[in-house]
């Protein structure tokens, strides 16, 4: 049985993994519970699971969680430290599912803690990941990726050299509008945006894949988690969702990892490793699906891919200003504040203003991600006024 603690139960991937160990109640001990302030239901989770600790980020829903939560025998905690505490308890295995930079703070601790960490928020590896593997490397954590890509990658790895490596392929499904001209793009919707072909996700990440930014972000998640250059990252589009990537060796041989788009079968990889479990996703019927197509991304339509490049290329500060000025950006552009294509212009002008130098500590990757979100979220305010 793995002590599991959960950072993010209440969103999508959350969710995908309290129904895997539901399903699999005699693997896994849900230890801690984490939401953002959906109190109804971290509780309602915490209950079904029998959680010893249920965690709130915001604090003003403590009372609430409390109320809800009483006579459970849950113990409740709020705020960062909760959300640290729920890092780097009792769980042996913490599954990382916050969004975004907001889950930094604790993945790291769990890192520090020398846990075996389910990787999916990406943002938090995008920004500091030379500090998160060295982390790893010096407490003795393992990273396991859920990314579906990177799980791919890391199942078509099993262990191999990575000097017997000669490139790895990222696959992308191409998101809601790989056939949408750019004239079109001025003027999709969120709802538009969020409505993904193959995927069903958080708001967030749906629509950085209709930018494709989601591939922009997985490219330098990549590299932090294989240790590849740039140059031995490749992304390849791929409209059906089954090859979820490959990977090169240098005798030309290709691994592949296929399945159904459930996001479960990735997760569970990652919980059950290095042993697996079953999952209800769909099985593939290949002669069903019939054909796979590939083609080359168009970063002229999609210049949020090239900049994610660009900033993995830069390195130093530049991936962190990336991803702060497309997490502003998206929020704005989900609240209607600014049209689709802003996102990537935001993010290509902090990029251009960028002198800062590189972090060497948290404390610095939290600094440079406060100060480009104020610095971007001004400019959008200047825009609409
Ligand atoms: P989501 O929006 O559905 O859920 C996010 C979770 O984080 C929720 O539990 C929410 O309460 C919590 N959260 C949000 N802001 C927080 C804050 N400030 N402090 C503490 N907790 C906070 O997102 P998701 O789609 O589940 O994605 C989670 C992460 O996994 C992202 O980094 C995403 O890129 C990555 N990912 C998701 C998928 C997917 O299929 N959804 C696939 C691959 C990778
Ligand atoms: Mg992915």
């Amino acid at each position: 049985m793995k002590k599991l603690s959960i950072l993010g139960a209440t969103g999508s991937i959350g969710k995908s993994t309290l129904d895997l160990v539901e399903r699999s109640p005699e693997d896994f001990e849900v230890v801690a519970l984490t939401a953002a302030s959906n109190v109804a239901a971290l509780a309602d989770a915490a209950r079904r699971t029998s959680a010893k600790l249920a965690v709130i980020a915001d604090g003003g829903r403590l009372q609430d969680l409390d109320d809800a939560l009483r006579g459970s025998g849950c113990r409740t905690a709020a705020g960062q430290e909760g959300l640290v505490e729920a890092a780097t308890g009792e769980a042996e295995l913490v599954m990382a599912a916050i969004v975004g930079c907001a889950g930094l703070m604790p993945t790291m601790a769990a890192v520090e803690a020398g846990k075996t960490v389910a990787l999916a928020n990406k943002e938090a590896l995008v920004t500091a990941g030379a500090l998160m593997t060295e982390a790893a490397a010096r407490h003795n954590a393992t990273l396991l990726p859920v990314d579906s890509e990177h799980n791919a990658i890391f199942q078509c790895l099993a262990g191999s050299s990575s000097n017997h490596v000669a490139r790895i392929i990222l696959t992308a499904s191409g998101g809601p509008f790989l056939s949408t001209t750019a004239e079109q793009m001025r003027s999709v919707t969120p709802a538009q945006a969020v409505a993904h072909p193959k995927w069903t996700m958080g708001a967030k990440i749906s629509v950085d894949s209709a930018t494709l930014m989601n591939k922009g972000l997985e490219l330098i998640e990549a590299h932090y988690l294989f240790g590849l250059p740039s140059e031995r990252i490749d992304v390849l589009v791929h409209p059906q969702s089954v090859v979820h990537s490959l990977v090169e060796f240098v005798d030309g041989s290709v691994l592949a990892q296929l399945g159904s788009p459930d996001m479960r079968i990735p997760i569970a990889h990652a919980l059950a490793w290095p042993e697996r479990i079953a999952t209800p996703a769909q099985r593939l019927d290949l002669a069903a699906i019939a054909r796979l197509d590939f083609e080359a991304p168009d970063l002229e339509r999609f210049p949020a891919l090239r900049l994610a490049r660009e900033a993995l290329e830069a390195g130093g500060s530049a991936p962190i200003v990336l991803n702060a000025a497309n997490e502003v950006a998206v929020a704005s552009f989900l609240d209607g504040r600014i049209p689709f294509p802003d996102i990537a212009r935001l993010v290509e002008s902090a990029l251009e203003g960028n002198r800062r130098n590189g972090p060497s500590s948290l404390r610095d990757v939290i600094e440079i991600d406060g100060e480009v979100r104020g610095a971007v979220s001004m400019q959008i305010e200047e825009r609409c006024v």
